[in-house]
């Protein structure tokens, strides 16, 4: 994920008087906004919506100052329709990233809207809230498709291994929902990316990781380097004092090729 600038406007808190405005495209409580983005859905310009609070707590998380989801936005939803009807032409379509984007009644809502001016729907997930996810992909308990999606791409963060992803994320359940969502999001036909961020402390869930996406269907994996720079200062120190991170990173994708190629999954690496 592109790091967040802060955007302008005045904050906007969640007490319970504005729990009706927290429903409208309107209460989307938004972190920052960056208006053009060419790495944040692949293939496409986009301007990315950072959505304010996410349930869970990775080691090495970008974007610590946007997890608490009590904290009001920064950006007025206002302000991203306005420079989207500035870029017309210019901008294919909006990624809601975050924190957790989905953790947000107000996500509906807003994707909705963003669709009815003309412009693409991308999602950055990890997950945390599969019964959101299933509205956003038009799906029912079921998994049967009731409405047309309200998304056109989704990147979603494969986290780590199922047995490894309370220990990164902090949180019990967290691999559950995370099992749903993705699910439901290869159930749904909606185009999408899967990628892993690879630290030292996961590389040897990789292939767990590979098996869960090929168990539900998945057909590719990008897997991704972890950075120090941005992320909390304990997985800084520690990420830059590995010897040849990158070699080693280089290492867990040759063997996580060779285990994909049998479980039908192709394995690619973005540093
Ligand atoms: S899912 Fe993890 S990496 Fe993503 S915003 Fe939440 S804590 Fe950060």
């Amino acid at each position: 994920m592109t790091d967040v600038l802060p955007g302008r406007g005045s904050g906007r808190g969640l007490s319970p008087a504005q729990e009706a405005h927290a429903v409208q495209a309107e209460g989307l409580a938004i972190a920052g906004l960056v208006p053009l983005s060419t790495v944040d859905w692949p293939g496409m310009l986009v301007a990315t919506v950072f959505c304010q609070g996410c349930p869970w707590r990775c080691t090495y998380c970008h974007n610590q100052a946007i997890l608490d989801p009590t904290a009001p936005g920064a950006v007025p939803f206002g302000e991203l329709t306005a420079l989207l009807e500035r870029r017309r032409g210019l901008l294919d379509g909006v990624v809601l990233s975050g924190g957790e984007a989905t953790g947000q009644h107000a996500i509906v809502p807003a994707a909705r809207r963003i669709r009815a001016m003309g412009f693409a729907v991308g999602l950055h997930t990890g997950g945390a809230y599969p019964a959101r996810l299933r509205t956003l992909l038009g799906m029912d308990r079921s998994g049967r498709r009731v409405s047309a999606p309200l998304v056109d791409w989704v990147g979603f963060d494969v986290k780590a291994a199922p047995s490894g992803y309370e220990a990164l994320t902090g949180r019990p359940g967290a691999y559950e929902k995370a099992r749903a969502s993705l699910g439901l999001l290869l159930a749904s036909g909606v185009d999408h990316e899967l990628r892993m961020t690879v630290t030292p402390a996961l590389r040897d869930q990789v292939p767990s990781a590979i098996d869960l996406v090929a168990e539900l269907g998945g057909r590719a994996l990008v897997l991704q380097r972890a950075r120090a720079d941005g992320a909390e200062t304990q997985f800084a120190v520690a990420l830059e004092a590995e010897a040849d991170w990158h070699g080693l990173f280089a290492d867990v994708v040759e063997a996580a090729s060779g285990h994909g190629d049998m479980r039908g999954v192709e394995v690619a690496a973005r540093s």
